[in-house]
């Protein structure tokens, strides 16, 4: 045990850091007066691999302690990131794209659901009066029925020109695989509709890399970790375009308000 840092203001800045791991705002709070933010963080990360003054090694002291004093050690925590980074958003929440009324309709006319679908749009229109008739289009029924929305597009649709109606589709919570429960963050019901909410996926592979040293000037891992998380990252950093780029929590709403087809 190194115990406090003689220096009372790099002590501080340990006490400080350890509460947000927010450098510049860490070495503000420990008392240091400086012109920006800038200037306060690039002296934060001076200090945090100044091994002279101590600082690295009060933090890690600290660091250590936490760990033995939660049950919680960083493999825990980059075990948690991974099985984040690991699971697919696809699985929790989807966009399918299926039929529109006129893909698989007879001739492409206006496919109807059931024959009572069909009878409550004669019976609208029938009592709807002449003035607002003229706004309507009289119901036919040559499009046939049978219509749903998890059919496929026709390619020749004249109407959808084969791309059919974009849903977004939600995994019941019962059907969302193993692997990707980690991101599941929960669900909201909203006045627009359902809010699935997922865990961030960037946040977590950043974290990651920082623990590899991914982003360090000289490019050398500055802790123990292994090869295959290594490996695995740099394979993650690549397909990092395919992940949602929200920060905190991805968001989609589904399709309660759209107009129902
Ligand atoms: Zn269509």
């Amino acid at each position: 045990m190194m115990g406090a840092l003689p220096n009372n203001r790099h002590e501080a800045f340990c006490l400080e850091y350890m509460k947000d791991r927010a450098g510049g705002a860490a070495y503000r709070r420990a008392g240091y007066n400086t012109k920006s933010n800038d200037v306060a963080a690039a002296a934060a990360s001076r200090l945090l691999i100044n091994v002279k003054s101590g600082v690295p090694q009060r933090i890690a002291e600290f660091e250590a302690e936490y760990a033995t004093k939660i049950g919680f050690e960083i493999e825990d925590a980059l075990n948690k990131y991974l099985s984040i980074l690991n699971a697919d958003p696809a699985t929790l929440t989807s966009l399918m794209r299926g039929a529109c009324r006129y893909c698989q309709g007879t001739n492409h006319d206006f496919q109807w659901r059931t024959s009572r679908e069909y009878a409550d749009a004669v019976k609208k229109y029938d009592t709807a009066g002449q003035v607002a008739q003229i706004m309507m289009l009289e119901p036919s029924d040559l499009g046939g029925y049978g219509y749903r929305a998890s059919q496929s597009p026709h390619p020749d649709c004249p109407e959808c020109d084969g791309f059919g109606i974009a849903r977004a589709h939600f995994a019941g919570t019962d059907n969302i695989p193993e692997a990707s429960r980690p991101l599941f963050a929960g669900v909201k019901e909203t006045q627009h509709g359902i809010e699935v909410k997922m865990h961030d996926q960037m946040a977590a592979l950043d974290a990651l890399a920082k623990h590899i040293g991914f982003f360090a000037k000289d490019h050398t891992c500055d802790l123990d970790t292994s090869d295959a998380l290594t490996e695995l990252l740099a394979g993650m950093i690549q397909k990092s375009s395919k992940m949602p780029v929200n920060s905190r929590s991805r968001q989609a709403s589904n399709a309660a308000n759209a107009p129902r087809s």
